[in-house]
């Protein structure tokens, strides 16, 4: 639909906007429910973050912590989705996207038991269409056009048409179809960011690997982009998010990956914000494979990821 009516517009605005607010309502800790909420299962108090004992917060308490966690910002996107399956699993039974999702959750409910607020690019049900995406861009006075001019702009020892390659590139890449692509998630994190009560200080896109060639291959992988305006805090990210899950799985393999523009993720280039893509296991090798299909390995994955998060948000970015 390239010329929506003003009426579907508006439509579309207003499904937008209870979208959102649905998101932000819904972020509230559930710490006065009766029942064991998963928040529950996988909160603990900030203060037994064991990445915080090396920070420079000087005598940490709950509250306190919790009040610092509290106005933060963050964007999660649970990797594939939708016509987009992502790896499989040898077995046959499950697909990278029936996992992301579920991963993403329970990272979402230990960062919101903490006060943080979270927006996800989807859920797994539904995503947004390439016009619902620009319709919110109007109506947040977003130009996409212009930031990506800027993202770009900055790398001068590139010539005008590989800049302006890299723009088309991106704006190519919006298509009506059942998929919701690289690009589409990163535009879409961008305005959530701009239409959230404050900016987006980071996006974190989870994935499941896979490798046909050897099952032994395992372990935790997180990526980055070393060509963006948000090179260094994304490093910071990468760190914080390592050390949270050596300290969870110290006998894991992982491997933190620095790329540069002609390599990396589209999800870890253009975020407006600091950005990190977590491959969180091996479908191909046996004992992820099991691991990524357990809950209690899945709650821990979830509270290590936060710990992570937690860190680089009051470490000052
Ligand atoms: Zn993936």
């Amino acid at each position: 639909m390239k010329h929506p009516g003003k009426f579907a517009l508006v439509l579309g605005l207003l499904c937008v906007a209870a979208l959102l607010l649905a998101q932000c309502r819904f972020s509230q800790p559930s710490s006065e429910d009766e029942s064991m909420t998963p928040s529950e299962l996988i909160w603990r108090p900030p203060t037994e973050n064991p990445l915080l004992g090396e920070s420079s917060l000087s005598d940490p308490d709950v509250l306190t912590l919790r009040e610092a966690l509290r106005g933060k910002t963050v964007v999660l996107d649970p990797g594939h989705g939708f016509g987009d399956v992502g790896c499989a699993f040898p077995d046959g039974t499950l697909c990278e996207k029936d996992v992301t999702p579920v991963l993403v959750g329970k990272v979402r409910s230990a960062l919101e038991a903490d006060g943080v607020t979270v927006l996800q690019t989807h859920d797994g049900q539904q995503f947004p269409t390439v016009a619902e995406l620009n319709a919110l861009a109007q109506s947040l006075s977003y130009d996409l056009d212009g930031y990506l001019k800027r993202l770009v702009g900055q790398y001068s020892h590139r010539t005008p048409e590989r800049q302006a390659e890299t723009v088309r590139t991106f704006q190519e890449g919006m298509a009506e179809d059942d998929l919701f692509n690289i690009y589409e998630r990163s535009y879409c994190a961008n305005l959530l960011s701009a239409g959230a009560e404050s900016p987006a200080s980071l996006f974190v896109s989870i994935h499941v690997n896979a490798n046909a060639d050897s099952s032994a291959l395992s372990g935790f992988e997180l990526y980055r982009c070393t060509d963006t305006p948000y090179a260094e805090p994304s490093a910071s990210l990468s760190d914080a998010l390592a050390q949270g899950l050596a300290a969870a799985f110290p006998q894991t393999v992982q491997r933190q990956i620095a790329w540069d523009w002609e390599e990396a993720f589209a999800v870890n280039k253009y975020p407006d914000m600091p950005s990190v893509l977590i491959e969180s296991g091996y479908a191909t090798n046996p004992t992820d494979a099991q691991n990524l299909q357990n809950e209690a390995w899945q709650n821990a994955f979830a509270r290590a990821v936060a710990d992570g998060i937690e860190y680089f948000l009051l470490s000052g970015e």
